[in-house]
Parts: C-alpha cells; structure tokens; sequence
C-alpha cells in the first residue's frame, strides 16, 4: 500500500515537471553561456590594461577617439599608451612591472606595424628607420615582457618605439632598463611611465619625429603594495635625457623632478594622486 503511494504521487509530480522541461532548458542554456563568457574573459571583475598599467592617471587626458590622433589611447594586455599620428611615435607608454612579467622567453625581435591603428592612418613600419642613424627604440622594453612570447612580441609593434641615438638606447637608456628589472627581482613592484618629446628633424620621409629627449618616470612600491600603495615616502626615479650621440653613460647623470616633466611636456602626472601626496614625490629628485 504504502509503496503504491509513493509510486502514484511520483507520477503526479511527474507531469507538470515536464511541461517545465523546455523552459528548464532554455535557462540551462542561458546559465552555460554566462560560464562560457566569464571563463573565456569577459568577467565583470577582471582589470582593465588602463586599471593594471596606468593606475595614477592618464597625463595627456588620452582617449581612444580617431577625432585626437595626436593624443590616441591605445590599451593592450601588456601596457598602454597615448599614440602620436603626425609623429609617428608614442607621446607615452605605460606599464607594470612586477616579477610576474619577467620569465625566460626567448626575445621575439618581430619588429612590425602596429595592425591595431585605425585604417587610415600610416602605419609606421619596421624598415622605417633603417639608415636613419636611430635605433628603433622601445618604450616598453622587450626584457620587461619575458614571461610569455605573446607578451614579448607585443612589445614589438612600432607604436611602442621611438627613434633612439643608439648611445642613449644602448647605453644609459638600457642601463635604467636593467636597474629597474633588478629593483623587481629584489622584489618591488613598479608603475613605469616613459615618452619623448621636442624634435631634432624626421625620418621615414617626415612620416617619424625624432625627439630631441627622452624621458622616464618610475614608481618604486613596496612588495604586494599594488598602486595603492602610493605615499609621501615613495621612491619615483625621474630621467630625463638628451637623445644623441654625446649623452653620458650613467642614466643618474639625468635625474630631474617629476614636476620638470611636466612642466617641459605640459602633462600632469600622478593625477589621481591626493594634492598632497603628488606634491611631495613631484618636487623631490631621486638620490637628493
Ligand atoms: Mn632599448
Ligand atoms: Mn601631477
């Protein structure tokens, strides 16, 4: 009796559920596809490259609007920068640098145009500077970016270089590059923010700029810190350097204040920073 019961009212039950069926399916459906998106990276709550590799602000106001190609945002999962269409070269690249980013890939050498300039534009290309007397320049280094290939040869696209004097780039340039990658085997954590500006003529039949200096922002945090970490005490090394043959060997030599900066390129750095904390690490020279 009592298992007759049982058996009856499953079969009662049964029947509605079934007209539920293809309702349960179609929601099943909607469901997978949320974990499908949200696996394959369009989570709500993954940083953005600007959040990761510009977290102090964005010093030339740098939007992604074909209407300011002087001034063109332009985000990428290993850095970002603001592009400079009738220079041809970068105004700014900015990224992050902590021990994550730093592995043993082989460096990629794929110097090419950068695809993801919008249509119209010239893309500048990897024979542009040949026999111009300047190396093709990284801003963000290819040594910063060797834990995966893909991000090592995303360091190689054409919006990332500018022309360098082989002795800035080679020497004094690179030897900042190599301090900075030992600061983060050391076990910092930094914002690294470098550009150029001013000319001293043009290449690639006036299609490239060659700036006249070079310049370099770096922000010094303590491990785990991340950006917020930010404070009065924080150490920011600034360079600011000739771009020619005559420039000395030892990146210190060209130490300034962040606030010389921008007063020689008109952008305003660290501007999300509290007044009172931008101050104090704008006015203050490394080692000083
Ligand atoms: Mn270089
Ligand atoms: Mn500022």
């Amino acid at each position: 009796m009592l298992r007759k019961k049982h058996i009856l009212r499953h079969t009662i039950n049964f029947k509605p559920l079934e007209k539920k069926m293809p309702f349960l399916k179609k929601n099943l459906t909607f469901l997978v596809t949320i974990l499908l998106l949200t696996l394959t990276g369009c989570n709500l709550f993954q940083k953005t490259p600007t959040e990761i590799h510009l977290p102090f602000g964005n010093p030339s106001n740098a939007t992604n609007s074909t209407e300011n190609p002087n001034n063109y945002l332009m985000e990428k999962p290993q850095y970002v920068l603001s592009y400079n269409r009738d220079r041809g070269t970068p105004n700014w690249v900015s990224w992050q640098l902590t021990k994550s980013w730093l592995g043993s890939s082989d460096r990629q050498d794929d110097f090419r145009p950068d695809e993801s300039l919008p249509e119209k534009w010239y893309r500048v290309g990897p024979n542009d500077y040949r026999n111009s007397g300047f190396d093709r320049g990284h801003l963000a280094p290819s040594a910063d970016r060797s834990a995966k290939e893909t991000d090592n040869s995303a360091t190689f696209v054409m919006t990332n270089m500018m022309p360098q004097s082989p002795k800035n780039n080679r020497d004094t340039w690179r030897e900042l590059e190599e301090y900075s990658r030992q600061l983060v085997k050391g076990g910092k954590e930094l914002y690294i923010i470098a550009g150029s500006y001013g000319s001293r003529g043009k290449l690639a039949g006036g299609k490239v700029t060659i700036p006249s200096r070079t310049w370099k922002i770096i922000v010094v945090l303590e491990p785990g810190s991340g950006a917020r970490g930010i404070n009065k005490n924080t150490r920011v090394i600034a360079v600011d350097m000739q771009n020619t043959q005559r420039i000395g060997t030892n990146w210190k030599r060209y130490l300034v204040s962040v606030d010389k900066i921008e007063a020689a390129t008109g952008y305003d750095f660290f501007s999300k920073v509290p007044k009172e904390i931008q101050n104090v690490i704008e006015a203050r020279v490394d080692g000083k």
